[in-house]
């Protein structure tokens, strides 16, 4: 497949408010879900030809060379600007062999994806979670594949993506959903959240993360509106979405108060956990962090 250069691929993070990660690690370039409201689309970012996936020249290199020189273990997050289980990982294995740095390394990861090929690795994660934090996490802003089909065309089918879960769950990994974002005007009602409470209810996971609203920035913003009249044509979504939130970069639903009591409500009677902190504590909190000291 084709690379793109790159400097580094493990970057500090400021804080660890996300899910506690203390790094942030990006192994591919770009990804081919095509979901209509991707933030990493942002001109901001930089990312040209966004559908087109490069993986990082030299990316596993540079993880053993990055993880060596760290100071301090911590928990390394993915799934921010990319997806780890993109199509090409099947056969590159660039995450899978990343993961096996990070677990000689004795660092912890937190994996982000929107795909079910994550289900490969899982003898990785049980390999980590013997020595640092693992946390196994599904994006998923609809519970329903036909709605999930029109709004992340390239992503495995929400279904798939919680089968990938409970098997997780059962091989005794730390899961989790997030669901973010939730689109006002289409997902922003108590049915989808409620379904999405059942399913991450039945598959086992420990937590659902949620925000009621999107995020929207230049560049991205394009692209939403023309996949909103693309999946919804003669809707007028995205006229409906430029006339109430114009440039605003958050676009939160009209109905956020009520949907954010309906979900609190209803995660903790599911027995889900929704709040971060609380998640944080739920996965680390059998783990102490020592000062590294490799013997290569
Ligand atoms: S899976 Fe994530 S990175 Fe890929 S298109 Fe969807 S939102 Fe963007």
């Amino acid at each position: 497949m084709d690379t793109v250069p790159a400097r580094t691929i493990i970057t500090k993070n400021r804080d660890s408010s996300w899910f506690g990660c203390d790094y942030n690690m990006n192994l591919y370039r770009g990804c081919p879900h095509g979901c209509i409201y991707c933030d990493s689309r942002s001109a901001c970012y930089h990312v040209e030809n966004f559908d087109h996936v490069r993986v990082k020249e030299n990316a596993l290199l540079l993880v053993r060379d990055e993880l060596r020189r760290k100071g301090k273990t911590g928990v390394i997050g993915s799934g921010a600007m990319c997806d780890s289980y993109n199509p090409f990982e099947q056969t590159e294995l660039v995450t899978r062999h990343a993961l096996e740095l990070i677990d000689a390394f004795g660092f912890g990861i937190s994996m982000l994806t929107k795909s079910d090929r994550i289900v490969r690795d899982a003898d990785m994660y049980q390999s980590i979670a013997e020595h640092s934090p693992v946390l196994c996490m599904e994006t998923v802003t609809t519970a329903d594949d036909d709605l999930a089909a029109k709004l992340e065309p390239g992503a495995p089918s929400p279904t798939r993506r919680f089968a990938a879960l409970k098997r997780l769950a059962d091989a005794g990994v730390c899961t989790g959903v997030v669901m973010t974002p939730l689109l006002p005007f289409i997902e922003d009602n108590e049915e989808n959240i409620r379904g999405i409470i059942e399913k991450t209810a039945e598959s086992g996971a420990r937590f659902l993360y949620g925000i009621m609203g999107v995020t929207v920035r230049d560049g991205q913003r394009e692209y939403f509106y023309d996949g909103l009249e693309r999946a919804f044509p003669g809707q007028g979504l995205a006229a409906r979405y430029a006339k109430t939130y114009g440039n605003r970069y958050y676009c939160a639903s009209r109905r956020a108060a009520s949907l954010w009591e309906f979900f609190t409500r209803e995660c903790e009677r599911a027995g889900l956990l929704w709040d971060m902190p609380d998640i944080i504590h739920a996965y680390k909190k059998n783990y102490l962090y020592t000062q590294l000291s490799f013997p290569f």
